[in-house]
């Protein structure tokens, strides 16, 4: 009973995260015109293509698996985002 009732969970962790996945990779060919899960496999941006192994301190490297945007980009897109109060 306990050992099914996990399995169910994992199942639908692992569910959620797939949806997840083809979610981004659908937003990414929308926006970008380039896969998410190749650009990160290579490590470049997936906004420019450039190469993304550079980054100011650990907060934009976990960004960077995140949303897959190197420095410069994730720079940009916070640079628009309005400050939090
Ligand atoms: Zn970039």
């Amino acid at each position: 009973m306990f050992t099914s009732m996990t399995l169910t969970n994992i199942y639908k962790i692992n569910n959620t995260m797939n949806t997840m996945e083809q979610f981004q990779e659908d937003i990414s060919m929308k926006f970008f015109g380039r896969s998410v899960s190749l650009a990160k496999a290579a490590n470049q941006c997936v906004c420019c293509g450039k190469n993304a192994t550079e980054f100011r301190d650990e907060i934009s490297k976990r960004e960077y698996r995140i949303s897959s945007l190197c420095q410069h980009c994730q720079d940009e897109v916070f640079a628009q985002l309005p400050e939090e109060d």
